[in-house]
């Protein structure tokens, strides 16, 4: 399996003696869609500034499409394509030429950088403000900006952090609907965000990040899985004690007429669940199917919300 990024031991202690990372390892198959959730402090920005070769990596090693982030500086960076938490740009330029100049940095030949700065700002519904410094776009204007110039260059691994913060829903999903059809055509994205319904939308895989460690990882569907919170909760009439035992073999509960009962798969699982209560005299009104969420594995993990 070819890695598009490959994190080894990841430590950093900030100059302040805060340690941000406490040996990380991570590795990111070429093409896949990379979560990383974590609340505020957990060392994703972190994380990407020592993939990306922004800070200096303390203990551990960082390889990007097989380059070494330190030693191979160069040749790791023109792999990536970042758009930063912050806002940094340049901005008393207009926002054509900024990427054109910044095509220029990575060694793009000007002809094609002009044709690529044009064809993203149509892409991304700038096309009409090319020739307008970043100080005269809207918020949600700005944020688009930053994803296309992240681009101009072609770079095989995208990274966001916090693409959509503070970004209107209608935005949000076009920027969504961007990055799968950049995914589709084969690019690595590696996002931080705080919306656990766009890692959950997003992302193959999600690696869980808290005080400095990677705390768990794998797709949403097995983190999911993997809470044992699955089940079916019934409204019930004539509960007895024949409907009990014949549900003896679940893990259940049955109080003032409600029955919640824990069971993988609780679709396949629901006209054998219900046949047995009615087969016990009992009768079923209602019933509703119970999955855990993504956000319930990150409060369980992490002992609290998202935006704690
Ligand atoms: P958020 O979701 O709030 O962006 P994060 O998961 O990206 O958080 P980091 O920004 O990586 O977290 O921060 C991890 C820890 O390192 C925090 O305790 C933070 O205060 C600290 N930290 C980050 N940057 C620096 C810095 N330049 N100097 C000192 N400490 C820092």
């Amino acid at each position: 399996m070819t890695l598009a990024v490959e994190i080894t031991n990841l430590h950093k202690r900030y100059e302040s003696g805060t340690i941000a990372l406490r040996g990380i390892d991570l590795a990111v198959p070429k093409g896949q869609f990379l979560g990383l959730l974590g609340p505020n402090g957990a060392g994703k920005t972190t994380t990407i500034g020592a993939t990306t070769g922004l800070i200096r990596i303390t203990e551990g090693q960082v390889k990007v499409m097989g380059y070494d982030v330190v030693r191979q500086f160069r040749q790791a960076r023109r792999q990536i394509g970042v758009a930063a938490q912050d806002l940094n740009f340049d901005w008393f330029f207009p926002i054509h030429d900024l990427m054109v100049l910044q095509a220029g940095y990575y060694g793009v030949p000007r002809g094609t950088a002009m044709t690529r700065t044009d064809q993203l700002l149509e892409e991304f519904g700038l096309g009409a403000k090319a020739a307008s410094k970043p100080r005269e776009l809207s918020g949600g204007m700005k944020r688009r900006f930053q994803v296309a110039r992240s681009l101009v260059h072609d770079p095989d691994l995208l990274i966001l952090d916090e693409p959509t913060a503070g970004v209107d829903v209608e935005l949000r999903h076009m920027l969504w609907g961007y990055l799968q059809k950049l995914n589709q055509q084969g690019k690595t994205i590696i996002l931080t965000t705080h919306y656990i319904e766009e890692a959950e939308k997003l992302c193959e895989r999600v690696a869980i990040i808290d005080g400095g460690n990677i705390i768990t990882e794998g797709s949403p569907k097995e983190l999911m899985a993997s809470m044992n919170r699955d089940g079916l909760h019934f409204k019930i009439d004539g509960w007895n004690d024949e409907a009990a035992e014949a549900l003896s073999g679940f893990e259940h509960t049955f109080d003032n007429g409600e029955l919640r009962l824990l069971v993988a798969q609780p679709e396949a699982r629901l006209a054998e669940i219900v046949t047995r209560i009615t087969d016990a005299g009992a009768t079923v009104h209602d019933v509703s199917i119970c999955h855990a969420t993504l956000e319930d594995v990150f409060i369980e993990l992490t002992g609290h919300g998202i935006d704690a």
